[in-house]
């Protein structure tokens, strides 16, 4: 399948993000990755084009919203607007709350939930004049059931949450829909990062007791992002083993 809808995937250059650019490119679509790692992002050139396929990649802090706002204005005059829009970069600054403070919570809020805000206002523009958008916002199990250690994180993925209802309902009569995706543990390098005794107690809490892979979570952002998903909105699509039903 061909699409000539661009899809905007933020947080692209690794992980959750570059699998679902992969995976969107896999099914025909025009993708652009955009993310603050220039290094990263060129590797993901690389594999793309080795592939014999086309990526557009671009650098930008997404919490500048200028920067943000200018890239995202050239993509959408360049291919006729942005018809799906992957707002899945995201940061972890884990403190617990006592020693949590505003410089903490505000940098976490700034890339997770107010980067993402800007760019879907943005992207609004052209799915609402085109009738036709895909927003897919990256929450987090944290976000659905908090997690310790991990406020100002939980606090924006369910930020998130509660943002793509209401965008969901604001834009559904103009053929846009919006869904979260809240992955549980899956295998990356933010989770790497965790110490082995937070994996092993995870691993307990997950019902089919492994962490997830990249792919799992890119074939259901491939999915909502799809004509087939277009009567579901206002969702939160746990990709997590089982861990937060
Ligand atoms: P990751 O750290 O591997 O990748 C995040 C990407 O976002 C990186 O490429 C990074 O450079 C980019 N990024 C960060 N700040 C940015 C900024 N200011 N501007 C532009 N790009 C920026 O993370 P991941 O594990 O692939 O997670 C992707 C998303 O999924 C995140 O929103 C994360 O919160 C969410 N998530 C991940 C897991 C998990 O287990 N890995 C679980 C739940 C939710």
């Amino acid at each position: 399948m061909a699409d000539k809808r661009l899809a905007v995937v933020t947080g692209a250059a690794r992980g959750i993000g570059r699998a679902i650019v992969l995976e969107l490119i896999e099914q025909g679509r025009l993708v652009a990755g955009l993310d603050i790692n220039a290094e990263q992002l060129g590797e993901l050139d690389k594999v793309v084009a080795e592939a014999g396929r086309t990526v557009v990649t671009r650098c930008v802090d997404i919490t500048k919203s200028d920067e943000l706002a200018n890239v995202l204005e050239a993509l959408a005059c360049e291919h006729g607007g942005i018809g799906i829009l992957v707002n899945n970069a995201g940061i972890t600054r884990d403190k617990l709350m006592m020693q949590m403070n505003s410089e903490d919570f505000d940098s976490v809020i700034n890339v997770n939930l107010r980067a993402a805000f800007m760019a879907t206002t943005f992207a609004l523009r052209s799915m609402v004049r085109n009738k036709f958008g895909r927003i897919i916002n990256m929450s987090s199990v944290a976000g659905v059931m908090g997690q310790a250690g991990s406020s100002n994180y939980a606090a924006s993925k369910a930020g998130l949450i509660g943002m793509t209802k209401s965008v969901a309902r604001e834009v559904g009569k103009k053929n846009v829909t919006a869904n979260c995706i809240a992955p549980g543990f899956i295998m990356t390098e933010m989770t790497a990062a965790l110490p082995d005794t937070v994996k092993d107690a995870a691993k307990q809490i997950i019902p089919v007791r492994r962490f997830g892979q990249v792919e799992d979570v890119a074939k259901a952002a491939a999915f909502l992002a799809s004509d087939q998903a277009g009567y579901i909105t206002g969702q939160v699509l746990c990709v997590d083993g089982g861990m937060a039903m």
